[in-house]
């Protein structure tokens, strides 16, 4: 298959705009996943997670907590693209979810057991990549009520090291803006940590010869 960003790749140079690159899924890539913070009528996280080829989707209007003892309302909507994992920008009022959105945190994920098998049953174990969000994580669904359109599902932290009480830390509050338009210094730092990220970069830069920026490249361009 024809990489599907290309055009939205050469649509931009990444050396001088900090939007993401985009990655489009292959097979033995890392698992892509995205929390979009979208200011609509009614503030929520969208947390979504690459999937067979789509973004799987649950707007959490509380977002994340690291306290295991705190459960997130997560409310299942509908697959995105996962082009739409890079999108940063105003909806129009009168639009569909109009108000702002911001990639509030973005990374890999990581399955724990069968993906399909727990998005099908209703419990997703997993583990994050993220800039901000890290460690083990569930996602487990609830007691629908048969007219309910959206099913109910919870987020919950897993107790890991990464975990922290919400009397003491509260992510949201903590870290509140995109993970796009940060200063490069201190992502640059943590590069080494990330060779997956760099794989990936590497190949994209191969389709997309008129974004090669060596080392100029903005972090921010990896996906
Ligand atoms: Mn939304």
């Amino acid at each position: 298959m024809a990489d599907a960003l290309t055009t939205y790749r050469q649509k931009r140079d990444f050396a001088i705009k900090p939007e993401p690159r985009g990655a489009t899924a292959k097979r033995g890539d890392a698992l892509t996943f995205v929390i979009q913070k979208h200011a609509a009528s009614r503030l929520h996280y969208d947390f979504r997670l690459e999937l067979d080829g789509t973004l799987k989707s649950w707007a959490v209007p509380k977002g994340p907590s690291y306290d295991p003892r705190i459960r997130r309302m997560a409310v299942h909507v509908e697959d995105h693209p996962l082009s739409y994992a890079s999108f940063e920008g105003v909806i129009p009022k009168g639009q569909y979810g109009a108000g702002t959105v911001i990639v509030w945190d973005r990374g890999t994920w990581v399955p724990v057991g069968d993906p399909q098998k727990g998005y099908r049953e209703g419990k997703l174990k997993f583990e994050l990549h993220g800039e901000k969000l890290r460690g083990r994580w569930t996602l487990v669904r609830i007691n629908n009520r048969k007219d309910e359109r959206q099913e109910p599902w919870l987020l919950i932290k897993e107790h890991d090291e990464e975990e922290r009480p919400a009397s003491e830390y509260d992510v949201t509050e903590a870290l509140p803006d995109s993970v796009v338009g940060k200063a490069q210094g201190a992502r640059r730092k943590g590069r080494e940590a990330r060779p997956k990220a760099q794989a990936t970069r590497r190949k994209a830069t191969a389709t997309a010869p008129k974004a090669q920026a060596g080392p100029g490249l903005p972090p921010e361009a990896r996906k």
